[in-house]
């Protein structure tokens, strides 16, 4: 007898946007052939698990049905391509979310094969080409990330290509710098492959986003390692042949010179969670949904609520880049019947959350990645309590931490950026980073292999006992770490591990 195969589809959305009538037809295809649930992942997309293989046509061809695609949403191209989330209405936010929009629709893939073989279409004239993939696409999937350094919520520099917004005094957009090789996947105990964090390459016009864009993706085609999966990503090229040499190749390919990029601005994450004003008279509200999954469970109706404000209040969602979902587009005389909506469903407000937890990210993992060694989002809950309660042993549960929780080292809900990243080794253990930084643009490091699940608490107890004695008055966790270096991080775990 054959097996009952399962699959997971994944949507994808460019910067998150979804309508609120494309929310109730995702909704719908949750409870008609998926598990019930949708999850929003670290990338701004949604994604459905558990479809069995009968079920996988007719997901496909629902979602298209809905105007969305899952064309590219995998594969060895570029992927979904995210940025700022929060919908205001200024020319900044205007600009980013075009942009996105623009980049993900010109770089998809030409091939109708997805249409002939999800969607019955009839296959149409000679194979089609492809200008800009060729014959045999990319080595590796390809990440891009557009932000203004006032809103880093997509980590733009855990991209294989990011843009950073420049602008003037007024506001006016002046230009982007281009920042090249990002990327977080990386194996345990093979150091030849690593997580890494974008070199800012090059500074451009404010109309060349597209054009550059092509040009990295050309770099990563022709330059990319073919002969060895983990070692094809743009990241390992840049490391090893440099800005210098990325930026020569870039002016060649697109016959000028390139300007060489100013150091990268300070960035910041806002707080998206909560009402917020659009700026066009309408307002936003942001609801945490713990490791992104979308589902009613028990008196927590979080995937009904979600439902009936799209359909009742015609809410338009987002998908953030931190697994929650901003409801976007609520007339002033709609807030309080939508405040009331998630009263009836028990939906946990923001404030009912810890900073940490409203910061946190988790990975899917068990029991529907193949790739996972350990628990990921089912095991969120103890690792964050743990976390929490050291935290407020010493008085210090209202700081902003970037807690980061994968059960492989692939890295995707971007453990090694965070202050700190619990990534998976092998069933309910796990190695621990500290030193990353709250705005994303520094890699954390490993202090502790293989420690148990219900350690992870107890192994960072001191480090956040040395952080409460001895950091600067407004100093992050990650950036103490940072600052204490990694020797001394780990010579202050010792009696930890010991107990
Ligand atoms: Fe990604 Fe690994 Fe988590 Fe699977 S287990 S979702 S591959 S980080």
């Amino acid at each position: 007898q054959d097996k009952e195969w399962s699959f997971m589809v994944r949507v994808r959305a460019p910067g998150g946007r979804l309508t609120a009538a494309q929310w109730g037809a995702l909704d719908a295809l949750a409870d008609r052939f998926a598990d019930g649930t949708l999850r929003i992942t670290s990338r701004q997309g949604v994604q459905f698990h558990g479809i069995l293989r009968d079920n996988l046509k007719p997901s496909i061809a629902a979602v298209d049905a809905a105007l969305l695609t899952t064309l590219a949403a995998c594969g060895d191209v570029v992927r979904n391509v995210v940025t700022t989330p929060a919908p205001r209405r200024d020319a900044i936010h205007a600009r980013l979310e075009a942009e996105a929009f623009r980049l993900s629709s010109a770089l998809l893939p030409r091939t109708r094969a997805h249409h002939e073989i999800f969607l019955d279409e009839e296959p149409v004239g000679p194979a089609e080409a492809e200008p800009l993939y060729g014959p045999t696409y990319l080595p590796r999937k390809f990440k891009i990330g557009l932000a203004h350094p006032s809103d880093n919520t997509p980590d733009v520099l855990a991209n294989d290509l990011g843009f950073v917004m420049q602008t003037d005094e007024t506001g006016a957009i002046t230009g982007w710098i281009v920042t090249i090789g990002g990327g977080m996947g990386m194996t345990h105990n093979k150091p030849a492959t690593y997580p890494r964090i974008a070199d800012a390459v090059a500074l451009i016009g404010p109309d060349e986003v597209l054009e550059v864009a092509e040009a990295v993706v050309r770099l990563s085609r022709d330059h990319g390692d073919r002969s060895d999966r983990k070692h094809a990503r743009l990241k390992y090229v840049l490391a090893e042949r440099g800005v210098e040499w990325a930026r020569e190749r870039l002016s060649a390919d697109l016959g000028r010179p390139l300007q060489p990029a100013p150091p990268l601005p300070r960035f910041e994450i806002p707080d998206h969670l909560g009402w917020h004003e659009q700026g066009d008279g309408r307002w936003w509200y942001g609801l945490h949904v713990p490791a992104g999954r979308v589902a009613d469970h028990g008196e927590i109706r979080l995937r009904t609520a979600l439902r009936e404000a799209a359909a009742v209040l015609g809410v338009n969602p987002i998908a953030t880049s931190h697994q929650d979902v901003l409801l976007t587009d609520i007339r002033p005389e709609d807030r309080a019947a939508l405040e009331a909506l998630l009263r009836f469903h028990n939906v946990p407000l923001p404030e009912a959350f810890t900073p940490v937890a409203r910061d946190m990210l988790a990975c899917v993992a068990l029991p529907t990645c193949g790739q996972s060694l350990a628990e990921g989002e089912r095991v969120r809950q103890p690792i964050l309590e743990q976390v929490e309660t050291e935290l407020s042993r010493v008085g210090l549960l209202g700081e902003r931490i970037s807690l980061r929780l994968t059960g492989c080292p692939n890295g995707c809900a971007r453990p090694y950026q965070g202050d700190i990243g619990v990534v998976g080794k092998s069933p309910g253990m796990y190695v621990v980073f500290v030193g990353g930084d709250f705005a994303g643009t520094r890699l954390n490091f490993p202090i502790a292999d293989k420690v148990p699940l219900n350690r992870v608490g107890a192994t960072l107890a001191p480090l956040l006992d040395a952080w409460a004695a001895g950091r600067d008055p407004t100093e992050g966790f990650g950036d103490f770490c940072a600052r204490l270096g990694a020797d001394a991080c780990r010579a202050a775990l010792v009696p930890a591990i010991a107990a």
